[in-house]
């Protein structure tokens, strides 16, 4: 089923937001556990892993998720949809369509929420945050095309919009940190759908993003 014909009218009137590439495609991998016909939130974790150089890293998380499935304890096995890295790397996970997107990645989301791991610390403070740019725009990225494919709106919410696994506690889960700049990065995820409607790409190259 074409999610974006029925939920996204928006998409009708302006141009979409290309698909970023993708470096490591694990297409539709990572112990999925049901679907969610229409995903209604972007949540947003932090994976408390180190940063190493080219996609190793991107490709470590999802093999490290997939390999959750072999123990009993978590019912199934983690996954995520999509890991971004330090460069700006985005590997795939779960797809984001029925049937098959349905991953345990948030206690008490996974029904909702289409999941995006950061290679990154809770503990980061706004500067760290902010010289990983690479990253956030990598990440606006994807969330402006999150929007766009799966209808869901650019803006803080936990049952439609954009969230971050520390507001739902149930797992005592504080990912991705305090300080992690989730309105700058909605601004950006934003201002990637209104370039895109006045037909312009966006890439890893383009400049600091002029919304920060
Ligand atoms: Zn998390």
């Amino acid at each position: 089923m074409n999610i974006a014909k029925t939920c996204n009218k928006q998409g009708d009137k302006m141009a979409r937001v290309k698909h970023p590439p993708y470096r490591v495609d694990r297409r539709n991998h990572g112990n999925i556990i049901g679907s969610i016909d229409h995903p209604s939130v972007i949540l947003i974790h932090a994976t408390q892993s180190g940063d190493r150089d080219g996609a190793s890293d991107v490709r470590g998380v999802l093999e490290f998720l997939e390999s959750t499935k072999k123990e009993p304890a978590t019912g199934g096995g983690y996954g995520i949809h999509r890991v971004i890295d330090k460069e700006g790397i985005i590997g795939r996970g779960a797809k984001l369509h029925a049937p098959g997107n349905k991953v345990q990645h948030a206690t008490g989301a996974n029904s909702i929420a289409v999941g995006i791991e950061l290679i990154a610390w809770s503990r980061f403070n706004l500067a760290k945050w902010l010289t990983r740019r690479r990253q956030l725009q990598a990440l606006a990225w994807e969330m402006a095309f999150m929007s766009q494919e799966l209808g869901i709106p650019l803006r803080r919410s936990k049952t439609h919009g954009v969230a971050m696994h520390r507001e739902f506690p149930l797992g005592g889960h504080t990912d991705p940190g305090s300080f992690f700049p989730i309105n700058r990065v909605i601004r950006m995820a934003r201002w990637n759908v209104k370039r895109a409607a006045r037909g312009k790409s966006y890439g890893f190259n383009t400049p600091l993003n002029p919304v920060l």
